[in-house]
């Protein structure tokens, strides 16, 4: 299959058809950038000055646009705006028992307070994850889901890997090679005692960006006399040069009662799981620190009321 080609002074653009001739792409020119959006591509090049001679455009590849149902949850191509995933996880929340698709609800609400809705109409949920900005609002919500990423190069092949608090190295960085393609990412179903909410918090209410933001996720064990923690996952936007997990307060949470001397313990253990030096940039450091424990309050208050 021939695809579009076209030579400026400056920059050359590709748009390829297929999947092997995209990764034969970013095989050849790996530090070539992916474009689908341009919302963040676009305020670099006009903006900070960046150069990027090679553009690819990957919104022609049924792998990288395409969602594919399963079992357990649902893959979203990398290339898939944010209006169409959107309109993918809805027609699934309407199909799903109530309590599965807790975080697809989480996603479509924060979809509303994501941008405006031009940029939600062009801009790929996998612009969203590789540029992985602090203060991003879905990768809270991926990461404390513990979603998975389907990574592919010409090289290598396919890999999955989990969006954990490996993923993102450094500010804006993460470790994902040049030569490969985020080509879909799963987002899972939630058990009937998971429960899963996502909260941001800005200036304005909307099309604004986060000052911070948060993903909580609890599965309970459930019994007559009170609910018992199973397993959870915490992340937070706007605490740290990446979206990070409260690992340590997360851990101390395990078989412990779900109760008001746990919301105590997990503020007390949150303080210093997200410390925020003073210089930190954006400023607001109190208000930021204190945000993550009134985010949590909102969550425990959230799901006491669901358990009751
Ligand atoms: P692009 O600019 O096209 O690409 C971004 C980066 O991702 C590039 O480095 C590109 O090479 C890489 N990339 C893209 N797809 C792939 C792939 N499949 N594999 C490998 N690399 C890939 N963000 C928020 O979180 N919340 C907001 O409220 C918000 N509001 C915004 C408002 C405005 C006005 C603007 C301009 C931006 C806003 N953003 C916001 C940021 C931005 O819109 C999102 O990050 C968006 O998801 C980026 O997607 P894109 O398709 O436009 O990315």
């Amino acid at each position: 299959k021939e695809y579009l080609q076209i030579r400026g002074p400056r920059a050359t653009w590709y748009r390829p058809q297929t999947l092997t001739q995209l990764l034969e792409l970013k095989a050849k020119f790996p530090e070539a950038k992916l474009v689908v959006g341009n919302s963040e591509i676009g305020v670099e090049v006009k903006f900070k000055k960046f150069f990027y001679p090679v553009l690819i455009q990957p919104s022609l590849i049924p792998e990288l646009t395409q969602p594919r149902v399963e079992e357990n949850g649902v893959w979203i191509g990398g290339a898939t705006s944010l209006n169409d995933m959107r309109a993918i996880l809805s027609e699934q929340i309407e199909k799903l028992p109530s309590h599965k698709s807790r975080v697809y609800v989480a996603i479509v609400e924060m979809l509303h307070w994501f941008a405006g809705n031009q940029i939600r109409n062009v801009a790929a949920i996998g612009g969203n994850i590789m540029t992985g900005s602090p203060i991003s609002d879905m990768n809270p919500i991926l990461m404390a889901a513990r979603c998975r990423l389907l990574l592919e190069s010409k090289a290598e092949g396919t890999r999955e890997v989990t969006m954990d608090g490996s993923f993102y190295t450094s500010y804006r960085k993460n470790i994902v090679r040049p030569d490969e393609v985020l080509r879909a990412i799963y987002i899972p179903h939630t058990a009937e005692t998971q429960y899963f909410k996502a909260y941001k918090q800005a200036r304005r209410r909307d099309d604004d960006i986060a000052i911070v933001n948060a993903a909580f996720n609890v599965t309970l064990d459930i019994q007559s006399d009170g609910a018992v923690v199973k397993d959870c996952e915490f992340a937070f936007g706007g605490m740290a040069p990446t979206t990070v997990l409260a690992k340590k307060t997360t851990e101390q949470m395990i078989n412990k009662p779900w109760n008001q001397s746990l919301l105590e313990d997990t503020w007390r253990n949150l303080m210093a799981d997200l410390p925020l030096d003073h210089s930190a940039p954006g400023g607001m450091i109190q208000y930021r620190r204190s945000l993550t424990l009134s985010l949590f309050y909102k969550f425990y208050i959230a799901v006491s009321v669901d358990t009751q």
